[in-house]
């Protein structure tokens, strides 16, 4: 393993020699101060520091002690420099020591190669890695004030706790996870503090793309930083345990540290549960050791999901936990006693009186930002002293889980077959694994798996590897417990219930229990499929596949680049056989076989000949896409954007201004309005929350606007609960939602993979399979109830056994009903899309849905 992971490590990523040593070692007692940098006393009431004055004050930080060193480890979203620091002592951070305690960290994590009486020797002479982390939700203001404080603190600190720490850590200190959104959430703040929007919320969102969800993208990685940050947690440094800090603590609690609440994931290693369980109770320890009252633990946040900062690491046998403060505001606040909730929401756990997970109960007063970063420092404390003081237990424990998992594995493993008809996007399924760091082999032979023959260049994910845990979980479906509250309503999942990875990116994988002999290849990164062109001149044109995701991103270029693009309406012949409807054809000529060319090669497409033109063919030009954009910060919007932009859709942001001025057809062929409710796109955000600018809504009048766009032949698409929108206000609209109104008891499906029938052979669902998986989140079902001429429903939901992944309760209101509505309205139409098509660019088996309806704009 060792060599694929230097490879990688080369290739992916900035390595830890890039940091300087420094030639003397001053005073510690003379560090700036966090003051000195940055003009005031972090955590001071009022005062929010910029990403840019946080990272200056490390880099003084740096330069002063030999105690601390930072590096770069990549671009954000928005171009910032994103660094780390790493904190140790300065014998254990010369550049050899560095890469010493590197390689012990990964050979434990890997547990390849090695006997136990090694690993533990490597154990003995390892340091504990130990991950902590600030900023990733930038409206969560006190971690990410903290980090200059605790860093000082950190290093300057000459108690024996502190030298131990040093001498027994190397402490991964992040100082931001997401730092755009720090930069422009503490700019916001103060631009507004002392005026009337002191305390409003910042009105788009503070991580580009995501948001919030930044958050939920450590299994996908799509965005840079999670990028930047995961290379260094599973691919240089392994550290035995992650802690990432956020805030919102059950109220009127002040701080929440697990113990987690269940359900817990049966995946995750008892050795990792136990060990987040020993970290929380030492961290909530020494709170009250402090005098720091108020701790609570089992509530609110439990241990099924995966895809957080803080989840991520338990599958990769790492001690991942997080913890979550109260108040997050630089404006101070009295919490009135007289106020609290009587419990907390999980088994009414009484917020006044004692209780095994919440033994001193909060008693209300001032509380300030201080207070709740001074909580977060302690924690950094107690966490880091655990570090330490188990060094060898940490370090023994990562090996054995990652030995346990690869005898656990057997001879199970998972098929991603070469012969499937998207291999690209199977590729970039396989890419997705090798972020999170699983072992793929490609084979270099077909090889026969029972009576099943699998063609050269399929890829292999064995079970027997050192993070089994989250091979498993991400290639099986979840299967959730059906939870309920007292009152029998369904117990909320944290986030997503089910999320099984082929299921969202509609990969073909076979999964089989049986020895695979195969010369193979270890594969660093999967590149896209060979590409074929056809071997002559096709007699009329080129064609390209409308089952691939990307010929939709070559059709895009290519338009753009002032080619004809046509469309069959009808399944053609081509010279690699008959392909169905949707196919894209672009004329033969000198021009195009250059484009088309290029497109095959940079996207790995197999380009057909089509010889003669065929009867029936509808032109696609580029549709101008409007998108709209409330205020506010709506993830979905932005994850559209994100979809949008790798497949090369080119789109304008609409704002509620625009869709109120009206006369959208000018501009516009087709608007999409992602997942929002009615209400929310109607009414906006309210009235002297924030400046006049981003309140209100689209109203009345600009809803009656988007009603004439369709009338007029303009395409609105809906996703998800936006269908709310045309069905509730448009009038005489033939469609309605069998969901709507019903109580949670009786349909409910928190984030699940459910099973949907297609008919392929509509615009709407060209190049899409019969049987297609596609991401619910309560999702709307749709019922013919008007003018049935008008309205085709080209996905409806199977009779039954619907659930794929995840949780669904209430299966028959929606089993038969429509997931996809195509309606027929005045001139235009509009595209009801009822599930989550484009869900945290994870559901790449359903963007056709959105691609088809955008381009049927474009058809003129
Ligand atoms: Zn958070």
């Amino acid at each position: 393993m060792v060599p694929l992971v230097a490879a990688l490590a080369a290739v992916v990523g900035p390595s830890a020699s890039g940091s300087l040593a420094k030639a003397s070692d001053p005073r510690e007692d003379n560090l700036p101060t966090p003051a000195s940098v940055l003009g005031f006393e972090p955590c001071t009431d009022y005062k929010l520091a910029t990403y840019e004055q946080i990272t200056d004050y490390f880099g003084a930080l740096d330069k002063a002690s030999d105690r601390l060193q930072m590096m770069s480890i990549g671009k954000t979203s928005e171009g910032r420099d994103q660094v780390l620091g790493i904190v140790s002592t300065p014998d254990n951070l010369t550049p050899d020591n560095l890469k010493k305690y590197r390689g012990i960290a990964e050979r434990l994590a890997h547990a390849r190669g090695l006997t136990d009486a090694q690993a533990k020797d490597l154990a003995a002479e390892g340091k504990t890695v130990a991950w902590v982390d600030f900023g990733i939700h930038s409206t969560e203001v006190a971690p990410t004030q903290t980090a200059p404080q605790f860093a000082y603190d950190l290093v300057r600190s000459e108690s024996a706790e502190a030298k131990s720490i040093r001498e027994n850590v190397i402490t991964l200190f992040n100082p931001n996870v997401n730092p755009d959104g720090t930069t422009h959430i503490s700019k916001w703040y103060m631009d507004h503090v002392g005026g009337p929007y002191q305390d409003s919320s910042y009105p788009e969102l503070y991580q580009k793309y995501a948001g919030h969800d930044d958050n939920r993208d450590w299994f996908m990685f799509n965005l840079q930083e999670t990028r930047n940050q995961g290379d260094i947690l599973w691919h240089q440094w392994y550290p035995q345990m992650v802690y990432n800090t956020h805030q919102t603590a059950a109220y009127p609690a002040r701080i929440f540290i697990p113990p987690f609440k269940d359900p817990s994931n049966p995946n995750i290693p008892a050795e990792v549960i136990r060990g987040i369980n020993l970290m929380g109770d030492s961290m909530t320890q020494r709170l009250d050791r402090e005098g720091k009252v108020g701790a609570v633990s089992r509530q609110q946040y439990d241990q099924w999901w995966n895809g957080g900062l803080r989840s991520v690491p338990a599958f990769h046998n790492q001690i991942g936990l997080l913890s979550e403060t109260a108040h997050a505001s630089a404006t101070p606040k009295f919490e009135d006693p007289a106020k609290f909730p009587k419990e907390f929401p999980y088994q009414g756990v009484s917020t006044s009186e004692p209780s095994a997970f919440y033994p001193s109960p909060y008693k209300g007063g001032w509380w300030h930002l201080k207070d709740s970063c001074s909580y977060i420092e302690s924690t950094g404390w107690a966490y880091l002293n655990t570090a330490a003081s188990d060094r060898e237990g940490w370090l023994y424990g990562a090996y054995r889980m990652g030995k346990q998992a690869i005898e656990a594995g057997g001879n199970v493993a998972y098929v991603i077959p070469a012969d499937q008809t998207d291999f690209a996007t199977a590729a970039k399924m396989v890419n997705v694994l090798r972020w999170g760091d699983v072992e793929v082999e490609q084979a270099s032979r077909a090889f026969a798996v029972g009576d099943r023959t699998y063609p050269a260049g399929s890829y292999i994910v064995r079970e027997a590897q050192p993070f089994r845990p989250y091979v498993v979980d991400l290639l099986n479906p979840q299967n959730y417990p059906d939870r309920r509250n007292p009152d029998g309503t369904p117990e909320r999942p944290y986030d997503m219930a089910g999320w099984t990875l082929q299921y969202q990116m509609g990969v073909d994988v076979d999964k089989v229990d049986a020895k695979i002999d195969v010369p193979s290849r270890q594969v660093t990164w999967a590149s896209v499929p060979t590409p074929q062109m056809p071997s002559r001149t096709p007699g009329y044109a080129y064609a390209l596949d409308p089952r691939v995701n990307d010929s939709y991103t070559a059709a895009m270029q290519l338009m753009r680049s002032g080619e004809k693009v046509t469309r069959t309406l009808e399944a053609v012949q081509t010279d690699q056989g008959t392909w169905p409807a949707g196919t894209f054809l672009v004329p033969a000529g000198r021009s195009s076989e250059v484009k088309v060319r290029g497109q095959a090669r940079g996207l790995g497409l197999t380009v057909a000949g089509v010889a003669t033109e065929p009867a029936k063919t509808v032109p696609v030009s580029g549709p101008r896409v409007g998108l709209y954009h409330g205020w506010g910060g709506n993830s979905d919007e932005g994850w559209t954007r994100y979809v949008l932009e790798q497949f090369k859709f080119p789109y304008a942001q609409v704002h509620d201004a625009d869709v109120r001025a009206g006369s959208l057809a000018k501009k516009y062929d087709v608007l999409v309005l992602p997942d929002a409710t009615y209400s929310r796109m109607l009414n906006g955000l309210r009235e002297g929350s924030l400046p006049a600018e981003y309140t209100g809504g689209m109203t009345a009048a600009g809803v009656a606007n988007l009603k004439k766009f369709v009338e007029e032949g303009g395409t609105l698409v809906t996703v998800n609960d936006a269908a709310q929108l045309p069905i509730q206000a448009f009038g005489d609209f033939p469609v309605t939602d069998v969901t709507e109104g019903v109580p949670s008891t009786k349909y409910y499906s928190p984030g699940s993979v459910v099973a949907t029938q297609v008919q392929p052979t509509t615009p709407v669902t060209w190049g899409l399979p019969e049987k297609l998986d596609a991401y619910s989140s309560t999702s709307p079902a749709f019922t013919v109830t008007g003018d049935a001429g008008s309205v085709s429903t080209p996905v409806t939901y199977p009779q039954g056994n619907i659930l794929r992944s995840g949780w669904l309760l209430g299966e028959d209101l929606i089993a038969g009903k429509a997931a996809v509505a195509d309606v027929t309205y005045g001139k235009g139409r509009v595209v009801l899309l009822g599930t989550s098509v484009q869900h945290r660019a994870q559901a790449h088996g359903t963007y056709k849905l959105l691609f088809n309806s955008l381009l049927l704009g474009g058809e003129r």
